[in-house]
């Protein structure tokens, strides 16, 4: 199980706060970086409550994030083949005039929550797990998703931009505990 690495120990954030690098895309079909990939697939998996995961969250100063199929499926109403829901060296390349304020939480600020201005359209550009250059352009979720994932790859956490920020309630918390204890069983069925 990955280790998720989180704001409020001193090591750990030394690691969040640092400008990743950019994958060389030679190595991205490399063993090494397609079971980075995977361990963070299999973590995002028995998430109830978490839409994707960065690199430098897992301990990894390297430019790629991915995105859980359940957000895709949903989004898009269709499947999208695994290698697509990772996406390397991402640059937003173009965005919206329009803003919008939109709630967002993090598995790195675990269990806190608040509001962020986010563009509400991206277009961006990234490498996919088979090292294929897509281009995506969104006005969905995902463009928040995006946005937020880009951010983590440049050292910069949600709640350095957050007005509201608050924490769930036990309530909520234990919630979601049980939410993924279920997905977890699930898993290993
Ligand atoms: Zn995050």
């Amino acid at each position: 199980m990955l280790r998720i690495y989180q704001n409020n120990n001193p090591e750990d954030d030394k690691v969040l706060r640092t400008i990743s690098k950019e994958v060389e895309i030679e190595t991205i079909i490399s063993e090494d970086i397609q079971s980075k990939i995977k361990n963070m697939f299999d973590f995002i998996e028995i998430q109830p409550d978490g839409a994707a995961l960065s690199a430098p969250q897992v301990g990894i100063n390297l430019r790629f994030f991915i995105v859980s199929k359940n957000i895709f499926k949903s989004l898009m109403k269709k499947e999208i083949p695994r290698e697509d829901m990772v996406f390397i060296n991402p640059k937003i390349i173009k965005n919206s005039k329009k803003t919008q304020l939109l709630e967002e939480g993090c598995f790195s600020v675990r269990w806190y929550y608040g509001d962020v201005e986010r563009f509400k359209n991206v277009t961006i550009e990234a490498y996919n797990a088979k090292g294929e250059k897509k281009t995506w352009n969104t006005g969905s979720y995902l463009s928040q998703i995006f946005q937020h994932e880009i951010d983590h790859l440049d050292g910069i956490l949600f709640i350095d931009k957050a007005v509201n920020i608050h924490k769930m309630s036990d309530e909520e918390i234990l919630e979601i505990k049980n939410l993924q204890k279920k997905l977890i069983e699930n898993k290993n069925k």
